[in-house]
C-alpha cells in the first residue's frame, strides 16, 4: 500500500505581506530524490481577492490575490478550498476597453506569461460565489464608519466585498461555487440580487444617505454575468478530490491568505479581516482530517508592518525611523498599495500566536532589510491594570491595552553578498532563535532566512 501525503501549511505570523508567496514558490519547486515534484498541488484556504502575493518569473513580476502560489510549476494543481470567496472577474474578467480595461488573474497568466493555468486549477463546490452588489457594501460600510468616527473607526477594509459575502453566507443568504451547476442558478442568483438591491436602496442610500455608485454597480452585474460561468468546469468536490490523492501518497502545500494577527476570532476585533487565518482552518477548508497535517510554517518579518485600522502596538516611534523601513521594505499593501505603519518585532504577539499556531517551522522573510544601525525588538507590553503581557500567557480582550513596549536593542545588519553580516547572525538571530525555543519548545525550527525578493536570495538554516 502507498503511503499517505501530507499537507504543509505556510502562513502569515503578522498582518499579512510577510513574502509567502515567494517561500511557496521556493517550496513548489522542490523534488524527492526520485527526482519527482514534492508537492502535487497548493491549496488556498481561505479569503478572497483581499490577498495579495508577489512572485517573480524569468524577472517578470506577477501580483496574485485569489490563485495560489506555485502557478509557474507546470505540475502544481492550483486549488481554492471551501472556506474561499471566489469572485468570477477576478479570475476571468478580459475587458480591455478603456475605462473598464481589467483582466483577470488568469488571463493574465495566459496572455502576459504564457502559462496556462485552466486544467490545474480547481474550485471546492462549497466555495463562496460573491455577487456583484457585495463590493458595494463594503464601500457603504466603510462611508458610514468614515461618517461616524468618533464612535467607530473604520476597520480599514480592503473595500474587495469579502467580509458581506461572508455575512450572506453565514445568513443563508449567499450563493456557492456549485449552485452553478443546477438550473435554477439564475434564479437564485437574481433572487439575492434583489434581496441586495432593495437593501441597498432602502436602508443604505433612503435610510443612511450612502451614496450608491449606480454605473459601477451596473458595469459589475453585467461582467459578473459574463463571466461567472467560466468557473463551471473548474468545480469539484474538493474533500473527495484532494482526499483521495492523499490517500494515494501525494503531498500538498496550504498557502494560508492575510496573516496571524487578522484572525477573525483570535486577533482584535474589530480590525480583523473577516475569516479565520490560523492553520487550523485548513482542514476545515477542505474536508479532510487534521491529521494529514503535517508541518506548519509561519513566516515573518523581523519588523511590523501593518495596514486598516485598529491599534499598532509596537509602532516606532520615530517617523523618519518608520519612514526608513517603508522606504527600504516598499512597505506597501500588494492589493491596496496603502502604506503601512511600520513598527518593531513584536514578541509577545510572536509567541502566542506561534504558540496556538502549534507551528513547528518559522521562515524569516525579508532579513536584508535592515535601514538602521540600531534596532529594536518588543519583549513585553503593561496594561493600564499592570499586567505584564509577554505572549505566553492570555492577550488582553482589546490590544489597545498593550502599551509601555519594553524594547531591547540590537545593532543592525548589513547583507553580505547573498547572506547577512555577522551583527544579525549573532544578535538578532541568535536571540530569536533561542527565545523560539523556550517559549515554543524545542521542537521549533528556523527554515530559511529570505534575503531579497528572488527566490535565490535565500540562506538555509
Ligand atoms: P505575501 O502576501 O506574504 O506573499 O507577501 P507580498 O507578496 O504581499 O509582499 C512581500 C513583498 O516582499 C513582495 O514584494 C516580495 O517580492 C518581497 N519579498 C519577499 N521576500 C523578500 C525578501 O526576503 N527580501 C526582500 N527585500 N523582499 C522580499
Amino acid at each position: 500500500m502507498n503511503k499517505q501525503g501530507i499537507i504543509d501549511v505556510v502562513f502569515g505570523l503578522q498582518y499579512g505581506d510577510e513574502g509567502k508567496g515567494k517561500y511557496l514558490d521556493m517550496l513548489a519547486k522542490e523534488h524527492d530524490h526520485e527526482k519527482k515534484p514534492k508537492y502535487a498541488g497548493i491549496i488556498r484556504p481561505q479569503g478572497g481577492a483581499n490577498a495579495g502575493h508577489t512572485l517573480y518569473y524569468k524577472g517578470r513580476k506577477f501580483v496574485g490575490h485569489l490563485l495560489p502560489s506555485g502557478m509557474f510549476e507546470w505540475y502544481m494543481q492550483m486549488l481554492l478550498g471551501a472556506h474561499v470567496i471566489v469572485d468570477p472577474v477576478q479570475l476571468f474578467g478580459n475587458r480591455t476597453a478603456e475605462p473598464r480595461a481589467e483582466k483577470g488573474e488568469i488571463v493574465i497568466l495566459q496572455e502576459d506569461f504564457n502559462i496556462d493555468v485552466t486544467n490545474r486549477f480547481f474550485i471546492a463546490q462549497n466555495a463562496k460565489l460573491q455577487s456583484p452588489y457585495d463590493r458595494i457594501f463594503d464601500y457603504a460600510e466603510e462611508w458610514i464608519a468614515k461618517q461616524a468616527k468618533r464612535v467607530k473607526e473604520p476597520v480599514g477594509s480592503t473595500v474587495r466585498g469579502i467580509g458581506p459575502t461572508y455575512a450572506n453566507d453565514t445568513a443563508r443568504h449567499g450563493l456557492r461555487v456549485g449552485d452553478l451547476l443546477y438550473s435554477d442558478f439564475e434564479a437564485r442568483a437574481e433572487a439575492l440580487f434583489n434581496r441586495q438591491s432593495v437593501l441597498l436602496s432602502t436602508f443604505y442610500h433612503h435610510g443612511l444617505g450612502v451614496p450608491v455608485p449606480a454605473e459601477l454597480l451596473a458595469q459589475r452585474i453585467e461582467d459578473w454575468w459574463d463571466y461567472v460561468y467560466k468557473l463551471q468546469p473548474h468545480i469539484v468536490a474538493i474533500n473527495e478530490f484532494v482526499g483521495s490523492r492523499l490517500a494515494q501518497g501525494q503531498n500538498f502545500l496550504s498557502e494560508g491568505a492575510q496573516g496571524a494577527r487578522l484572525d477573525h476570532t483570535w486577533a482584535n476585533y474589530p480590525f480583523v479581516t473577516s475569516s479565520n487565518t490560523l492553520p487550523s482552518v485548513i482542514a476545515q477548508s477542505i474536508g479532510v482530517p487534521q491529521s494529514y497535517v503535517k508541518n506548519v510554517c509561519a513566516v515573518l518579518k523581523f519588523y511590523e508592518s501593518k495596514v486598516g485600522g485598529g491599534f499598532n502596538p509596537s509602532r516606532i516611534s520615530n517617523p523618519r525611523v518608520e519612514k526608513l523601513f517603508q522606504d527600504a521594505g516598499n512597505e506597501k499593501g500588494a492589493t491596496t498599495g496603502r502604506l503601512r505603519d511600520c513598527g518593531w518585532l513584536d514578541m509577545p504577539l510572536v509567541r502566542y500566536y506561534l504558540r496556538m499556531s502549534g507551528a513547528n517551522q518559522v521562515y524569516i522573510a525579508k532579513a536584508d532589510i535592515c535601514p538602521v544601525d540600531k534596532v529594536q525588538v518588543v519583549e513585553t507590553y503593561t496594561t493600564p491594570s499592570g499586567q505584564v503581557i509577554d505572549g505566553l500567557g492570555a492577550l488582553p480582550h482589546r490590544f489597545s491595552d498593550l502599551q509601555n513596549p519594553q524594547l531591547k536593542e540590537f545593532s543592525g545588519w548589513e547583507k553580505e553578498g547573498k547572506t547577512l553580516s555577522t551583527d544579525f547572525w549573532t544578535g538578532l538571530f541568535n536571540y530569536f532563535e533561542n527565545d523560539l525555543l523556550q517559549s515554543c519548545g524545542p521542537h521549533m525550527k528556523i527554515v530559511g532566512v529570505g534575503t531579497g525578493p528572488n527566490p535565490e536570495d535565500h540562506v538555509v538554516c
